[in-house]
């Protein structure tokens, strides 16, 4: 049985309809029932909304022909439940009018419906213990036959530069309005645009920072005489992309067709020092100091990975195989770099120093090591080379200005 209040309530003809989402239990002395009324006539007044408990409420609209929709609310839990309907045209901003009072049927077959009109339709439901719920539908009074029925919706994400692109796709429909929500994993959703979320076009973009988030489209449609919505979810790592190839170091190698006279072995450590050596003598090519270290020292032909000629053309030695420089302990994990010249005689050419750097700035850079990995000969083994007049420091400082050049 209803309480004498709630009776009263009820049989109140004008009061100002809130649709209150969650859930309202009031109790019943004169007192909150006066504030419950207050908050009905006030929309802003929410105050009486405490003591919550779980109640809720349903709508169901078909429609039954141009000019009749059927209404249908639930509520649960079931119990002496008195149902109310009211509607207003969507997008006319006008107040909401009473379709039927509250009444102990929870459907209704309203007759006077336009025919290609959208409606807010609100289902209000009220316990004889006090508690209150409403249920909001949009539905559009189209004839079924005008639009192709709206069948589900699904989405395509992908990264472009800062941006999120997102789409909608939806299967059927011809008159979907969308919405977009997205947050960060763990973090809290947001609207794409929170005060105007619906939207004609499928297409969003939106520039969020890198990281992994989860994406809902919502998709209304419109048009068709059986109201339906879809939504479509998905979990979306928009990962920055790799950073761009710095560009090359323009660095020439001459392959001067050595032949070996056995089979060289690739380095397979990582390299960690690039070794410099002088030939310590004044003219010898490439081709002489190779003959040289094959058929008097007896290796397998010239010892260091690279030369450099006294006019600055780099040529192929070793390359990236094992070298004989510095000694077994260097050879599987360093590059030696021969330098044309005797440079306890004579100093090397400003050409040796620009294209030294040029080949140490690549192996530093390929091999992420420093300047202070460029070494000489005499830094390993006992030796002079590479000579008193090797130009290490402007080689260094040389080195050091390519790499911040092609950076
Ligand atoms: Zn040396």
């Amino acid at each position: 049985m209803l309480s004498e209040g709630t009776k009263k309530f009820l049989s109140r003809k004008k009061f100002i309809f809130i649709l209150v989402k969650g859930v309202a239990v009031f109790s019943l002395s004169p007192l909150y029932f006066t504030r419950l009324v207050e908050a009905m006539e006030d929309p802003n007044n929410l105050d009486f909304m405490e003591a919550q408990t779980n109640f809720n409420v349903s709508l169901d609209v078909q429609r039954i022909s141009a000019n009749r929709l059927l209404l249908t609310s639930a509520c649960s839990p079931a119990g002496d439940i008195r149902y109310r309907f009211d509607v207003r045209v969507m997008g006319s901003g006008s107040s909401y009018s009473m379709i039927r009072n509250y009444s102990t049927n929870n459907s209704y077959t309203w007759e006077n419906a336009q025919d290609g009109t959208v409606y807010e339709l609100v289902a209000h439901g009220i316990s004889d213990q006090g508690a209150y719920n409403g249920c909001y539908v949009v539905f559009g009074n189209t004839s079924p036959s005008s639009s192709a029925p709206f069948r589900g919706l699904s989405m395509q994400v992908n990264s472009q530069g800062n941006n999120v692109h997102i789409s909608a796709v939806p299967q059927g429909g011809t008159n979907v309005i969308y919405a977009l929500q997205y947050r960060p994993v763990g973090g809290q959703y947001n609207s794409l645009n929170a005060s105007n979320p619906y939207q004609i076009s499928p297409n969003f973009v939106r520039q969020l920072n890198y990281g992994q988030y989860e994406i809902v489209v919502h998709g209304i449609e419109m048009a068709s005489g059986a109201m339906a919505y879809y939504g479509a979810y998905t979990s979306f790592n928009h990962a920055a992309p790799p950073p761009a190839a710095p560009p090359a170091i323009p660095v020439t190698i001459i392959d001067p067709g050595l032949v070996f006279s056995g089979a060289l072995t690739p380095i397979r450590e990582p390299i960690i020092k690039l070794i410099q050596h002088h030939m310590a003598h004044p003219t010898w090519t490439v081709h002489d100091v190779h003959i040289y270290h094959r058929d008097t020292n007896g290796w397998y032909g010239i010892g260091y990975n690279y030369w450099i000629a006294k006019n600055g053309q780099i040529y192929l030695g070793r390359g990236l195989n094992c070298g004989a420089h510095a000694g077994a302990n260097w050879n599987s994990r360093t590059l030696g770099i021969g330098y044309q010249g005797h440079f306890e005689q004579e100093s090397m050419t400003d050409a040796q120093v620009k294209s030294g750097a040029l080949l140490n700035a690549k192996f530093l850079r390929d091999n992420k090591l420093n300047l202070s990995d460029i070494i000489g000969h005499n830094d390993v083994s006992a030796t002079a080379c590479p000579g008193r007049f090797f130009r290490m420091a402007e080689l260094r400082q040389e080195t050091e200005r390519v790499l911040n050049t092609y950076k």
